[in-house]
């Protein structure tokens, strides 16, 4: 039996994540968060003392470094060796970590099968930045979900003050530009709208507003699939 995926990209704070939890829920399907992967491999480089944009650095590790996924009652935990990181990959420097290892080759070939291979299991909604690109360029359901700057900022901002995170908004707006220009301009796979995606902007929308756009696309292309 064939799997159906439904492919969310965009750059950090659009409300990616959120949004494809939310899709996932309403179509049983399994959510799956690349960026995590990302994460929890810069997250073991800083770990072990190491410049996650050195490959020098980088390569050795991965000869070694096991990453995995798991689902407990839906929700995703992700391991790095058998150490459940979850909640350790989410702050601002594990961020531009996973920003700085996602640019080297090696690293994306690392983790490309491993994402394949759970959309080949189940249906997905996976969220990423090359989902619709080159994980899973045959999903037949698109979405680049996109917004300003200044909105993403504001809302990574309000999510690390929740967290009891110590921030202020112009280093997290500062950050979120530096990531969309690492993201967008690295060589291999680099953030861009696959030719068949739907765009959705959500500048300005709260977040019940953004999951209405995003549903609306998603409920046309679905119809399309049949
Ligand atoms: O989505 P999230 O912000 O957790 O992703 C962390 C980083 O991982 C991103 O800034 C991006 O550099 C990288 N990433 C990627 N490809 C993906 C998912 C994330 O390069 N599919």
């Amino acid at each position: 039996m064939s799997t159906i995926q439904i492919a969310i990209d965009g750059p950090s704070g659009a409300g990616k994540s959120t949004m494809a939890r939310r899709i996932a829920e309403r179509y049983g399907y399994l959510y799956i968060d690349t960026g995590a992967l990302y994460r929890a491999i810069g997250y073991k480089i800083l770990a072990r003392g190491g410049n996650p944009g050195d490959p020098a650095d980088v390569l050795p590790a991965l000869e070694t470094l096991s990453v995995t996924l798991r689902h407990v009652d839906g929700e995703q935990r992700v391991f790095a060796d058998g150490e459940d990181v979850s909640d350790r990959i989410r702050t601002p420097e594990v961020s531009m970590a996973a920003s700085a290892v996602s640019a080297i080759p090696a690293v994306r070939a690392f983790l490309l099968e491993l994402q394949r291979e759970l959309a080949r299991k189940q249906n997905v909604v996976m969220d990423g930045r090359d989902i619709g690109t080159v994980v899973l360029p045959d999903a037949p359901i698109k979405i680049f979900l996109t917004a300003d700057a200044e909105d993403r900022a504001r809302r990574r901002y309000e999510e690390l003050i929740a967290r009891g995170e110590a921030v202020d908004y112009e280093t997290v707006l500062a950050d979120v530009r530096k990531r969309d220009y690492n993201d967008s301009h690295r060589a291999i796979a680099p953030l861009q709208q696959a030719p068949d995606a739907r765009r959705v902007d959500t500048t300005g929308c709260t977040l019940e507003e953004g999951i209405a756009r995003i549903g609306a696309a998603i409920e046309e292309m679905m119809a399309d699939v049949g």
